[in-house]
Protein backbone atom coordinates (compact mmCIF):
# COMPACT_ATOMS: atom_id res chain seq x y z
CA UNK A 1 0.00 0.00 0.00
CA UNK A 2 1.54 3.49 -0.97
CA UNK A 3 0.17 6.77 -0.07
CA UNK A 4 -0.19 9.83 -2.01
CA UNK A 5 1.07 12.11 0.38
CA UNK A 6 4.13 10.40 1.20
CA UNK A 7 7.26 8.53 -0.24
CA UNK A 8 6.66 4.62 0.52
CA UNK A 9 4.42 2.33 2.20
CA UNK A 10 2.45 3.29 4.55
CA UNK A 11 3.36 2.38 8.64
CA UNK A 12 2.13 4.03 11.38
CA UNK A 13 3.66 6.53 12.93
CA UNK A 14 3.38 7.71 16.84
CA UNK A 15 3.95 11.10 17.13
CA UNK A 16 4.15 12.16 20.87
CA UNK A 17 3.72 16.24 21.72
CA UNK A 18 6.45 16.01 24.80
CA UNK A 19 6.16 19.87 24.54
CA UNK A 20 3.65 22.34 22.97
CA UNK A 21 4.17 25.30 24.27
CA UNK A 22 5.00 28.74 23.13
CA UNK A 23 8.38 30.49 24.86
CA UNK A 24 6.94 31.54 28.10
CA UNK A 25 5.32 28.27 29.65
CA UNK A 26 2.07 29.30 29.16
CA UNK A 27 -0.45 26.82 31.12
CA UNK A 28 2.30 25.25 32.24
CA UNK A 29 3.43 23.99 29.05
CA UNK A 30 6.83 22.90 27.60
CA UNK A 31 8.39 24.59 24.66
CA UNK A 32 8.30 22.76 20.86
CA UNK A 33 9.28 19.36 21.61
CA UNK A 34 7.42 16.87 19.13
CA UNK A 35 8.69 13.06 19.15
CA UNK A 36 8.10 10.93 16.64
CA UNK A 37 8.86 7.71 16.38
CA UNK A 38 7.70 5.34 13.03
CA UNK A 39 6.41 1.72 14.09
CA UNK A 40 9.41 0.24 12.02
CA UNK A 41 11.78 0.14 14.57
CA UNK A 42 13.74 2.68 13.21
CA UNK A 43 15.09 5.22 15.68
CA UNK A 44 12.51 8.24 16.90
CA UNK A 45 13.09 11.54 15.47
CA UNK A 46 12.26 15.19 17.08
CA UNK A 47 10.65 17.90 15.38
CA UNK A 48 12.03 21.13 17.36
CA UNK A 49 13.86 20.65 20.48
CA UNK A 50 13.26 23.97 22.59
CA UNK A 51 15.50 24.46 25.64
CA UNK A 52 12.81 22.65 28.15
CA UNK A 53 13.46 19.62 25.93
CA UNK A 54 15.27 17.24 28.23
CA UNK A 55 12.51 17.47 30.89
CA UNK A 56 9.91 17.32 28.85
CA UNK A 57 11.09 13.96 27.16
CA UNK A 58 11.44 12.45 30.45
CA UNK A 59 8.29 13.72 31.97
CA UNK A 60 7.06 12.09 28.92
CA UNK A 61 8.73 8.93 29.70
CA UNK A 62 10.66 8.83 26.39
CA UNK A 63 14.78 8.24 26.39
CA UNK A 64 16.46 11.15 24.70
CA UNK A 65 19.22 8.77 23.99
CA UNK A 66 17.06 7.07 21.25
CA UNK A 67 16.91 10.29 19.53
CA UNK A 68 18.64 9.67 16.29
CA UNK A 69 17.46 13.22 14.36
CA UNK A 70 16.26 16.14 15.12
CA UNK A 71 14.88 18.82 12.50
CA UNK A 72 14.96 22.46 13.52
CA UNK A 73 12.37 24.55 12.07
CA UNK A 74 14.28 27.77 13.43
CA UNK A 75 16.78 28.84 15.73
CA UNK A 76 14.62 30.49 18.89
CA UNK A 77 15.09 29.19 22.22
CA UNK A 78 12.04 27.77 22.50
CA UNK A 79 13.07 25.49 18.99
CA UNK A 80 17.09 24.70 19.14
CA UNK A 81 17.53 26.11 22.53
CA UNK A 82 17.48 22.42 24.02
CA UNK A 83 20.03 20.70 22.13
CA UNK A 84 23.27 21.64 23.93
CA UNK A 85 21.20 19.71 26.66
CA UNK A 86 20.50 17.24 24.40
CA UNK A 87 24.27 16.57 23.12
CA UNK A 88 25.94 17.14 26.73
CA UNK A 89 23.25 14.39 28.07
CA UNK A 90 24.37 11.66 25.56
CA UNK A 91 28.08 12.64 26.49
CA UNK A 92 27.42 11.99 30.08
CA UNK A 93 24.90 9.32 29.46
CA UNK A 94 27.50 7.27 27.21
CA UNK A 95 25.56 7.85 23.89
CA UNK A 96 27.27 6.00 20.94
CA UNK A 97 25.03 6.27 18.18
CA UNK A 98 25.90 9.08 15.70
CA UNK A 99 23.25 12.34 16.58
CA UNK A 100 21.89 14.16 13.28
CA UNK A 101 20.66 17.35 13.08
CA UNK A 102 19.28 19.75 10.29
CA UNK A 103 17.85 23.04 10.50
CA UNK A 104 18.18 26.34 8.52
CA UNK A 105 21.54 28.31 6.97
CA UNK A 106 23.40 29.06 10.57
CA UNK A 107 22.47 26.09 12.77
CA UNK A 108 26.14 24.93 12.92
CA UNK A 109 27.38 28.43 14.16
CA UNK A 110 24.30 29.09 16.24
CA UNK A 111 24.35 25.85 17.97
CA UNK A 112 28.30 25.91 18.63
CA UNK A 113 27.72 29.63 20.15
CA UNK A 114 24.58 28.46 22.43
CA UNK A 115 26.91 25.53 23.65
CA UNK A 116 29.70 28.34 24.52
CA UNK A 117 27.31 30.72 25.77
CA UNK A 118 25.91 27.79 28.09
CA UNK A 119 29.00 25.28 28.62
CA UNK A 120 32.08 27.00 27.85
CA UNK A 121 34.58 24.44 26.17
CA UNK A 122 31.47 22.16 25.66
CA UNK A 123 31.61 22.26 21.54
CA UNK A 124 35.03 21.74 21.42
CA UNK A 125 34.83 18.27 23.73
CA UNK A 126 35.50 15.02 22.31
CA UNK A 127 32.80 12.61 22.79
CA UNK A 128 31.88 8.89 22.06
CA UNK A 129 29.38 10.26 19.25
CA UNK A 130 29.49 12.16 16.24
CA UNK A 131 27.46 14.65 15.40
CA UNK A 132 26.27 15.98 12.24
CA UNK A 133 24.56 19.38 11.15
CA UNK A 134 23.06 19.82 7.97
CA UNK A 135 21.99 22.95 7.00
CA UNK A 136 19.12 22.76 5.11
CA UNK A 137 17.51 25.96 2.77
CA UNK A 138 13.89 26.86 2.06
CA UNK A 139 13.20 24.48 -0.86
CA UNK A 140 15.54 22.32 -0.09
CA UNK A 141 15.21 18.93 1.57
CA UNK A 142 17.28 16.46 3.48
CA UNK A 143 16.88 12.88 4.43
CA UNK A 144 18.06 12.05 8.04
CA UNK A 145 17.44 8.57 9.80
CA UNK A 146 14.66 7.55 7.12
CA UNK A 147 13.09 10.40 7.40
CA UNK A 148 12.98 13.42 4.76
CA UNK A 149 11.95 17.06 5.04
CA UNK A 150 11.20 19.22 2.66
CA UNK A 151 11.31 23.11 3.57
CA UNK A 152 9.79 25.89 2.59
CA UNK A 153 10.21 29.25 3.87
CA UNK A 154 8.41 31.07 7.01
CA UNK A 155 7.81 34.33 7.38
CA UNK A 156 9.66 34.43 11.07
CA UNK A 157 12.49 36.49 11.32
CA UNK A 158 15.30 34.45 14.09
CA UNK A 159 18.34 35.72 13.07
CA UNK A 160 18.14 33.31 9.98
CA UNK A 161 15.51 31.81 7.62
CA UNK A 162 12.76 30.28 9.39
CA UNK A 163 11.84 26.85 8.01
CA UNK A 164 8.39 24.97 7.47
CA UNK A 165 9.32 21.12 7.18
CA UNK A 166 6.88 18.17 5.82
CA UNK A 167 8.40 14.82 7.08
CA UNK A 168 8.19 11.92 4.82
CA UNK A 169 8.07 8.98 7.55
CA UNK A 170 7.53 6.28 5.50
CA UNK A 171 4.25 6.93 3.66
CA UNK A 172 2.93 9.01 6.12
CA UNK A 173 3.29 12.82 5.58
CA UNK A 174 3.87 15.04 8.93
CA UNK A 175 4.09 18.92 8.11
CA UNK A 176 4.93 21.48 10.68
CA UNK A 177 4.34 25.32 10.18
CA UNK A 178 6.85 26.16 13.18
CA UNK A 179 6.40 29.88 13.94
CA UNK A 180 5.45 31.88 10.90
CA UNK A 181 2.96 35.01 9.96
CA UNK A 182 0.42 33.62 7.54
CA UNK A 183 1.85 32.75 3.86
CA UNK A 184 0.50 30.53 1.18
CA UNK A 185 3.91 27.73 1.86
CA UNK A 186 1.78 26.63 4.88
CA UNK A 187 -1.13 25.44 2.28
CA UNK A 188 2.23 23.80 -0.15
CA UNK A 189 3.22 21.99 2.51
CA UNK A 190 0.13 20.60 4.53
CA UNK A 191 -1.00 19.85 1.12
CA UNK A 192 -3.12 16.26 1.45
CA UNK A 193 -0.64 15.81 4.50
CA UNK A 194 -1.84 13.33 7.31
CA UNK A 195 -1.34 15.63 10.08
CA UNK A 196 -0.47 19.22 10.20
CA UNK A 197 0.80 19.93 13.09
CA UNK A 198 -0.04 24.42 13.65
CA UNK A 199 0.93 27.24 15.55
CA UNK A 200 -1.82 28.72 16.66
CA UNK A 201 -0.48 32.00 19.07
CA UNK A 202 -3.42 33.98 19.51
CA UNK A 203 -7.19 33.36 18.41
CA UNK A 204 -7.34 36.19 16.52
CA UNK A 205 -5.68 38.88 17.95
CA UNK A 206 -3.37 40.54 14.93
CA UNK A 207 0.14 39.81 16.34
CA UNK A 208 3.28 39.88 14.02
CA UNK A 209 5.31 37.13 13.03
CA UNK A 210 3.18 34.52 14.52
CA UNK A 211 0.35 32.53 13.20
CA UNK A 212 -2.99 32.75 14.78
CA UNK A 213 -6.14 30.52 15.06
CA UNK A 214 -8.29 32.78 12.42
CA UNK A 215 -5.37 32.66 9.82
CA UNK A 216 -6.32 28.24 9.80
CA UNK A 217 -10.23 29.07 9.67
CA UNK A 218 -9.34 31.83 7.07
CA UNK A 219 -8.04 30.29 4.33
CA UNK A 220 -8.18 26.57 2.99
CA UNK A 221 -5.73 23.88 4.04
CA UNK A 222 -6.19 20.14 3.19
CA UNK A 223 -4.22 18.66 5.79
CA UNK A 224 -6.59 15.46 7.11
CA UNK A 225 -5.68 16.37 10.60
CA UNK A 226 -4.93 19.75 11.89
CA UNK A 227 -2.99 19.71 15.94
CA UNK A 228 -2.43 23.31 17.27
CA UNK A 229 0.45 23.86 18.96
CA UNK A 230 2.75 26.78 20.52
CA UNK A 231 -0.55 28.24 22.33
CA UNK A 232 -0.85 31.48 24.54
CA UNK A 233 -2.62 32.05 27.27
CA UNK A 234 -5.23 34.24 24.83
CA UNK A 235 -5.59 31.03 23.09
CA UNK A 236 -5.46 28.77 25.61
CA UNK A 237 -8.45 30.52 26.71
CA UNK A 238 -10.06 30.16 23.73
CA UNK A 239 -9.18 26.08 22.62
CA UNK A 240 -12.71 24.61 23.71
CA UNK A 241 -14.50 26.57 20.63
CA UNK A 242 -11.52 25.40 18.25
CA UNK A 243 -12.63 23.80 15.37
CA UNK A 244 -9.26 21.87 15.14
CA UNK A 245 -8.14 20.00 18.11
CA UNK A 246 -5.10 21.53 20.22
CA UNK A 247 -2.14 19.74 21.72
CA UNK A 248 -1.15 18.88 25.23
CA UNK A 249 2.34 18.22 26.72
CA UNK A 250 2.02 13.95 26.52
CA UNK A 251 -1.00 14.00 23.89
CA UNK A 252 0.53 10.89 21.74
CA UNK A 253 -1.36 9.88 18.51
CA UNK A 254 -0.40 7.45 15.77
CA UNK A 255 -1.22 8.16 12.21
ZN1 LIG B 1 10.14 31.74 16.98
ZN1 LIG C 1 8.27 29.71 19.30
Amino acid sequence: MTSPAGSGPEVPVTVTFAGCGDAFGSGGRFQACIHIRPDTGQPPVLLDCGATSLTALRQAGLDPGEIAAVFVSHLHGDHFGGLPFLILDGQFSGRVAPLLITGPPGTGQRLTTAMECLFPGSSQVRRPFGITVTELPPGGTQTMAGVTAKAWEAAHPSGAPALILRLAVGGTAIAYTGDTAWTPAIQAAARDADLLIAEAYYWDKPVPHHLRYADLTEHEVTARRVILTHLSADMLGNQETARYETARDGLTITI
